[in-house]
């Protein structure tokens, strides 16, 4: 026994510094066994008379039955938006403010409950839905309810008039946040919404319409209708949703543009990405780590802004790929529920397979694979976080949307060189710059082609702060006053 052993022979010193299993309590979260839809302030069951099983990617426990809706659930949807529309349009501004504020209260007050269920249903650590997706969800509801009887402010010398009926269709990676970044800014608009919310995570936009009552919203406002891809298209060629918001992959954007084209209904599309994280030879590089490690293995890389190619000045590469090679040993990977969880539980079968392919396709291609030892629980789905080195730009690893937690890591000598590779892709949604010098940070600011650019940091998200892409990535833009502005019209 060593001497500091002894001397606190009372309080034994653990032989073993690994962490001891931390579980959130599921207690919190009460479930249904079965849902309907959520149509003007009632819930329905549906008229298609389809359900199916919602489950936890964690194990694939089935946690619910939920309902299909088909076009006849869809219609009574966007009629019960359009009955609640006249009315919520006309309200006072100031009222129509006060009940966002409810909703962004309520939600931060059932903070845990939603957490919980989102790592339940999505399978991502408790610790980012506690810590970013609920505390950025109610701040999405605060910071629109501050705009709602601004807008003559947010838009001088123009009358700006809510457009009516917006359809919004949300993708599975952050199933409350994405709500809260739909709704909050159609509402404070004036518009009534119908959602849609993932097949995969319907559970916490299911919840969400209990707050909606507890808000006293006025029936009808929100409605949510839950369904895989079909009672997605559904709401985007029925005639009478004034425009659709969209976030999901490019292929089903494009196909919804193409659907839209002519009708003249507004349109936002939030897309995918292939964001480059640059980091010069100046940086911080300990920082620069933690930055890329957050930057692809936040949320297990399913983000469409994750920084899944780095790109690292040729003079550093060794040092700074040693770097994070060690700190992804680190990395613990397990129960989304567990607070010590970094990377937790893919989110379906079907999304593994499409990492598993295009892992494979970058071994096939010549590129160098390194995943740091790692036991997975053995039901669910998981991948081990993973680097690729020796990667070409041609490699599809390089050049397609992963969703994972898998890196490519590149190199480049000048400025020049980084920007022209950092913008060697279709998409055009984030990049991340690490160096030392601000004058650096402008200039390739200037240059990259992207919506949104993180100077020595990444991932970091504001109500405040616009969102959105170019090229494939989509267009309009989400958050701060410019997120109000695709639910207005101008006379
Ligand atoms: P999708 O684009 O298919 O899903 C996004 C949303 O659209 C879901 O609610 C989906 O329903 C719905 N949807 C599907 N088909 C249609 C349609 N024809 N008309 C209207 N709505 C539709 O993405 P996936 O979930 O299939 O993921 C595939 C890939 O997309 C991922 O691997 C990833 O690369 C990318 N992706 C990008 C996201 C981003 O934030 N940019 C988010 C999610 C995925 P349902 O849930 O039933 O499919």
């Amino acid at each position: 026994m060593s001497e500091v052993e002894r001397r606190q022979d009372r309080s034994p010193v653990p032989a073993d510094w690994t962490y001891a299993p931390a579980p959130e309590s599921r207690d919190i979260v009460r479930l249904e066994e079965r849902y309907g839809l959520f149509v003007g302030g009632e819930w329905i069951a549906p008229k298609s008379g389809e359900a199916f099983t919602t489950i936890a990617p964690r194990d694939e426990e089935p946690l619910a039955e939920v309902a299909q809706a088909g076009e006849e659930d869809v219609a009574l949807a966007v009629e019960a938006a359009r009955d609640a529309f006249g009315s919520w349009s006309k309200l006072a501004p100031t009222t129509r403010a006060k009940y966002l504020f409810r909703i962004a209260r309520i939600l931060a007050e059932r903070a845990r409950e939603f957490a919980v269920l989102e790592s339940l249903n999505g399978g991502k650590p408790i610790k980012e839905s506690r810590d970013v997706d609920l505390p950025l969800a109610a701040a999405h509801f605060f910071y629109y309810a501050g705009w709602a009887d601004k807008l003559e402010y947010a838009f001088p010398n123009r009358t700006a008039k809510p457009v009516g009926v917006a359809g919004q269709i949300i993708p599975w990676n952050f199933p409350l946040l994405m709500l809260a970044w739909k709704v909050a800014p159609a509402l404070a608009a004036g518009n009534t919404v119908v959602l849609k919310p993932a097949e995969t995570t319907p559970l916490t936009a299911l919840l969400f319409c209990d707050v909606l009552r507890q808000a006293e919203l006025p029936p009808g406002v929100v409605n949510i209708v839950t369904g895989d891809g079909r009672a997605g298209a559904e709401l985007v060629k029925h005639e009478d949703v004034d425009k659709i918001a969209f976030t999901g992959s490019t292929e089903v954007g494009k196909a919804i543009q193409r659907e839209l084209a002519g009708t003249g209904k507004k349109l936002t599309l939030e897309l995918g990405g292939k964001a480059a994280n640059v980091i010069f030879d100046d940086a911080p590089l300990d920082q620069a780590v933690e930055g890329i490690v957050n930057g692809i293995y936040f949320n297990q890389g399913h983000v469409c802004c994750a920084g899944s190619r780095l790109l690292v000045q040729e003079s550093i590469y060794e040092q700074l790929v040693e770097k994070l090679k060690r700190r992804l040993t680190t990395l613990r990977v397990g129960d989304p529920l567990d607070k010590n969880t970094d990377v937790g539980a893919i989110n379906s079968q079907q999304q593994l397979d499409k990492i598993r392919e295009l892992v494979a396709s970058g071994e096939e291609e010549g590129a160098e694979i390194y995943q740091p030892p790692c036991r997975l629980p053995e039901k669910g789905y998981w991948f081990v976080p993973t680097v690729f080195t020796n990667v070409a730009q041609s490699y599809r690893i390089a050049q397609e949307e992963i969703f994972g937690p898998v890196l490519s890591v590149l190199t480049f000598r000048t400025p020049d060189e980084a920007v022209e590779k950092a913008n060697n892709t279709p998409y055009g949604l984030s990049a991340g710059v690490w160096t030392e010098k601000g004058s650096r940070i402008l200039w390739m600011a200037e240059r990259l082609r992207a919506g949104v650019i993180w100077a020595n940091t990444f991932n970091r998200f504001d109500p405040a702060s616009p969102f959105g892409g170019y090229q494939e990535s989509g267009f309009g833009r989400e958050g701060g006053r410019h997120g109000l502005e695709p639910y207005l019209r101008f006379d």
